[in-house]
């Protein structure tokens, strides 16, 4: 009883693009360190990085935890968080280290629940419509791969959008069983908007309050997002439908034009070409407003953590965006703004810290004073992501400049000069 962690070490991995946080909780006596991993993951890696990052940084991992990982966190199933989990057919792979580790306690969105029927209701407070978002995600994760296919098609500079962010959300099809597995061997929690956790025996005296992803009766937002892509997906339909009729033509059909010419590719009249292009990139921007509206819907069932160690409270969102976290902040505003770590939400992208969050942290401050707001930042210079030239780039260049001026940040960025693996930060927790 009454067993309390005294100080908290904080690993930030250098993965560049992507998430990786172990949380190492110290105690005084017989209870030893306690260890909580969020996420590993990277879709691009940092500049200077050496050998293969990941099963680098996963074996770092195993030698601070030792024998057994206590909680590991998977905020969402996007390959920048989840792909460390990743397994090997030669059981060498980096998800194969992570559970030999043993992991107690798998925490996952609830729209992870793989063996949910399909006419799931949802967890304990559930609603009718939480079986057919998942439902929507898996079909999401199709028409993703389609797209993905099709992109071979445009123009390099759309190519590679469509695919660097398509990608995300795909490929992890090992990972994304590695951690239903682990689950099953220890324990899973499938969570929601406060769900309780079963961490008190795992990591004695921190307490956690999930505040994210919102059921889809919790959030009605959420359902009409999905309607959202459910739209996209009928333009997909359609798509579709042109994408055939384009492969019957090109095996000498003539149904959609009867008597038109056909031509070769490379082999276009002169006259035609400047068209071609033109109709490849409108395609090619279609495809990348649909990749993206995928990648936003997965963002927000993002796990979002509050977690109470000592007189410290740790805000761990995954990558959650509006939708997810206005419903946090209408139910736990009051909680968050006592927040002395914010891990930066989506690598910094534009759209991940509301303003309303930033506005509640009541640690902000110029000063550099003992309370001051710490604010740890997982991103990469030049991301692939956005664009500067239509300032959506990530990190956002006006957020890196709020965090700067009004918290005390760290960012994994510092490691991109040395290519060192990891960087460290220590807290100090009062009872
Ligand atoms: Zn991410």
């Amino acid at each position: 009883m009454g067993v309390k962690p005294t100080s908290l070490t904080i690993r930030a991995y250098g993965v560049g693009f992507g998430d990786c946080f172990l949380l190492t909780f110290h105690y005084d006596g017989q209870t030893g360190d306690r260890h909580m991993l969020i996420d590993c993951g990277t879709t691009q890696r940092p500049p200077n990085a050496r050998g293969n990052l990941l099963d680098a940084v996963v074996k770092d991992i195993a030698a601070v935890v030792g024998q057994q990982l206590h909680v590991l966190v998977a905020t969402h199933r996007h390959a920048d968080h989840i792909n460390g989990f990743a397994t090997r057919p030669d059981g060498k792979g980096p998800g194969d280290r992570i559970a030999a580790l043993n992991p107690a306690l798998v925490i996952q969105p609830w729209t992870e629940k793989l063996d949910a029927p399909k006419d799931w209701k949802g967890p304990a407070t559930g609603a009718l419509h939480d079986g057919i978002l998942t439902t929507s995600l898996e079909s999401m994760r199709r028409v993703v791969e389609a797209s993905l296919d099709e992109a071979d098609s445009l123009p390099a500079s759309l190519r590679d959008e469509v695919q660097f962010v398509g990608d995300d959300g795909l490929s992890n099809s090992s990972a994304v069983r590695n951690l239903a597995r682990m689950g099953k061997k220890g324990r899973a929690a499938y969570v929601r908007f406060g769900s309780r956790v079963p961490t008190a025996k795992l990591l004695p005296g921190v307490r956690i309050s999930v505040l994210g992803p919102p059921t889809v009766r919790q959030k009605a937002d959420l359902a009409k997002q999905k309607s959202t892509n459910r739209e996209e997906y009928w333009h997909f339909h359609s798509f579709w439908q042109l994408r055939s009729d384009t492969a019957r033509l090109t095996r000498g059909g003539t149904d959609l034009f009867p008597g038109a010419a056909t031509y070769r590719p490379g082999d276009y009249p002169p006259e035609s070409r400047w068209f071609i292009g033109r109709v490849n990139r409108v395609r090619g921007n279609q495809l990348l407003r649909l990749v993206r509206a995928m990648d936003d819907a997965l963002n927000n069932t993002s796990v979002i953590l509050l977690i109470h160690a000592g007189d410290k409270r740790l805000l761990f969102p995954g990558d959650a965006k509006w939708e997810s976290w206005e419903y946090a902040l209408g139910k736990a505003g009051a909680a968050l703004k006592k927040v002395d770590v914010y891990k930066v939400g989506h690598h910094g992208s534009l759209n991940a810290t509301p303003k309303s969050l930033w506005k509640l942290f009541a640690k902000r401050s110029e000063l550099a004073t003992d309370q001051r707001l710490w604010t740890l930042l997982s991103t990469r210079s030049n991301s692939k992501h956005g664009h500067p030239a239509r300032q959506t780039e990530v990190p956002r260049d006006t957020l890196l400049t709020a965090l700067r001026e009004s918290t005390l940040l760290r960012s994994t960025q510092e490691l991109e000069p040395s290519g060192d693996l990891v960087m460290k930060v220590e807290l100090r927790l009062a009872p």
